[in-house]
């Protein structure tokens, strides 16, 4: 035994904002995060974005790196991960044989990508993309001339689509369901991102599966069902992301699409918490529905919601979902739960940019998703406090006319 302190498990975005938080809130005994990946903590984000589009060599943006980690005091043990926790000697086990007391622990394990299920010889050479060792991998594949197929219509699908072609690949992606971004964006939104794509040059195979990947000389042919055939340099694949719950299942915890925890992130056994991807949780905003939530905003907030609840101070988790997307010039942005709606009132100031309010049978605003430039980020931000507030709109128009500031409802609340 070395240790008795909080002990984290995983050094993504949620494990390293829990230690940061806990510092910030005074804990000041140990804090160890321990980490599968052998670096410090980084942002995801820029993965599929900047680090896939830098003239430079890319480095990753990190969250803790060594100087912070001093500065804080928190111990970081990367590159091992742990493969065991005692809830009886409230301790876990490493895969270097180490053990390690603690006092209440964190699991932030996150996600890892689905993979796809496939024959062929072609399948052991599609990329995919979590790590920034994944990023390195597929960045070295993104040059001029070369012909990228994307399987998947989703975030990573659509964000690598874009930087590849903005790279001067030609791009061919394909997506099994009848459109792209089929889940938690209205189809409106899913149609502008694709007529963005398609301008840019990229080729879209939708409504199609696919039968088979075989390798040839220095590419992949994939056999489509439709008995079409690509042919391409390189295959990414991007088809949704698997919860990492196999130490909460071996624990005995509670696990069902993600680990199981209560409107604080506690866990079926009190000292353990978890927070971030791996995290299925009730949200208190849409009465209590279980969710799980595979963004950014969403594993900070809930790592510094854990970190609190780990020094006991019995705090709801209820910030409102947010995320976004970059590809190109176009920002997406999407706060609350759409499918909670049943009801969609469209703004739009006839340029680019459209807000879509989501507003359920009792007329709450339960969404909102914008398209368009940077300036949506203003509204969204107004809408946002407006589902945190639970706002009922009986009057439709103040949404659909744009002449009419969103912060006029916002006043009528206070
Ligand atoms: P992670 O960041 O995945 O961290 C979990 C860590 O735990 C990993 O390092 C893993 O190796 C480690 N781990 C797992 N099991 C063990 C174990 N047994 N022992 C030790 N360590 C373990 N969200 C947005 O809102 N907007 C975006 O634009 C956006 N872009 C993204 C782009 C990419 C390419 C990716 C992959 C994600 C993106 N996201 C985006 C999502 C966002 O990055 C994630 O939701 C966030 O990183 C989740 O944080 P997390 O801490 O829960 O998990
Ligand atoms: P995703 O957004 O869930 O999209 C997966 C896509 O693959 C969907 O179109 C899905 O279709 C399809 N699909 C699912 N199962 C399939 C299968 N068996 N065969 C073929 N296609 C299948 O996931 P992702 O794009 O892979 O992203 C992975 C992770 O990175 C997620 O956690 C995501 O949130 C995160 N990420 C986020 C952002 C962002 O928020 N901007 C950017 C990049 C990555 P259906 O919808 O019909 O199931």
């Amino acid at each position: 035994m070395t240790h008795v302190g909080m002990v984290i498990v995983g050094a993504g975005e949620a494990g390293a904002r829990a230690a940061i938080e806990l510092r910030t809130r005074g804990w000041d005994g140990p804090v160890t995060i321990i980490g599968r990946e052998a670096r410090a903590p980084y942002e995801r984000p820029p993965l599929s974005k900047a680090c896939l589009l830098t003239e430079e060599k890319p480095t990753p943006a990190w969250i803790l790196d060594e100087g912070k980690l001093a500065d804080y005091k928190i111990e970081l043990i990367s590159g091992v991960p742990v493969t065991e926790i005692d809830r009886n000697s409230r301790s876990v086990m490493l895969a270097n044989g180490r053990k390690i007391q603690y006092e209440r622990l964190l699991l932030a394990t996150g996600a890892y990508p689905r993979k796809l299920s496939l024959e062929g010889s072609g399948v052991s050479h599609v990329f995919y993309l979590r790590t920034f060792t994944d990023a390195l991998a597929l960045r070295s594949q993104l040059h001029p001339g070369k012909h990228v197929a994307v399987i998947g219509g989703g975030f990573i699908g659509l964000e690598v689509a874009a930087s590849a072609m903005k790279r001067g690949c030609s791009v061919t992606l394909i997506e099994v369901g009848p459109r792209i971004l089929m889940r938690g964006v209205p189809e409106e939104i899913a149609h502008i991102v694709e007529a963005r794509h398609q301008d840019a040059g990229v080729t879209f195979k939708l409504g199609v599966g696919i039968s088979c990947i075989e390798a040839t000389d220095g590419g992949q042919v994939i056999e489509l069902a439709d008995g079409t055939s690509i042919e391409c340099d390189t295959v990414v694949a991007g088809i949704g992301a698997i919860p990492e719950t196999s130490l909460a299942e071996q624990a005995g915890l509670a696990v069902e699409n993600g680990i199981r925890v209560n409107e604080m992130l506690q866990t079926s056994d009190p000292n353990i918490f978890a927070a971030g991807d791996c995290c299925f949780f009730p949200h208190p905003l849409y009465g209590g529905k279980r969710i799980r939530l595979e963004a950014w905003r969403n594993a900070q907030d809930q790592g510094m919601c854990a970190a609190r609840n780990m020094l006991d101070s019995s705090e709801s988790y209820a910030a409102v979902p947010w995320f976004w997307s970059d590809q190109y010039d176009l920002m997406l942005q999407v706060a609350g739960l759409p499918d909670q709606g049943e009801q969609t009132i469209v703004r739009s100031s006839g340029d680019i940019n459209k807000l879509f309010f989501h507003l359920s049978a009792d007329h709450k605003l339960v969404a909102v998703s914008g398209i368009g430039t940077s300036a949506i980020a203003k509204d969204i931000r107004i809408a946002e406090m407006l589902i945190e507030k639970q706002t009922v709109v009986l009057d439709t128009t103040i949404l659909e006319t744009p002449e009419v500031k969103l912060k006029s409802l916002l006043k009528t609340l206070v």
